[in-house]
């Protein structure tokens, strides 16, 4: 399905994208700020990367980072990857959540 929104077939609120990464705004936001930031490759989770993937998962946190900036989480934010469904991954394609805007407990749920 993300790939559906990656390749624009889906609407979505798409607010950064480059060769590698797209990110737009999570439907069902936990935060102020939850943004996806997803692989353009088709990986079903961070499990499924290998070696060659290490420059995808750089562009992706760096994503993370300027969206962070953009969005001004100057105090703090989370980059949160669910990995199987026991830790909460309900799509299956490698994604990144950017959390930020409140203050985010430790231990998470
Ligand atoms: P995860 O549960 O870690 O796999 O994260 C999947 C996320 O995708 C959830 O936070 C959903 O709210 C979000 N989501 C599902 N469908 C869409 C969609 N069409 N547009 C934006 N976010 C979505």
């Amino acid at each position: 399905m993300f790939c559906l929104i990656v390749s624009k077939e889906i609407k979505s609120d798409i607010v950064f994208e480059n060769e590698h990464v797209s990110a737009f705004k999570d439907i069902n936001p936990q935060a102020p700020v939850h943004i996806l930031i997803v692989s353009k490759k088709h990986l079903k989770s961070l499990a499924e990367t290998g070696p060659e993937d290490v420059p995808l998962l750089g562009e992706m946190q760096r994503a993370a980072v300027e969206l962070a900036a953009r969005y001004k989480l100057d105090d703090g934010f989370r980059l949160v990857v669910n990995n199987g469904r026991e830790a909460g991954q309900s799509v299956d394609h490698l994604h990144y959540h950017l959390l930020g805007g409140r203050r985010l407990k430790w231990p998470p749920g």
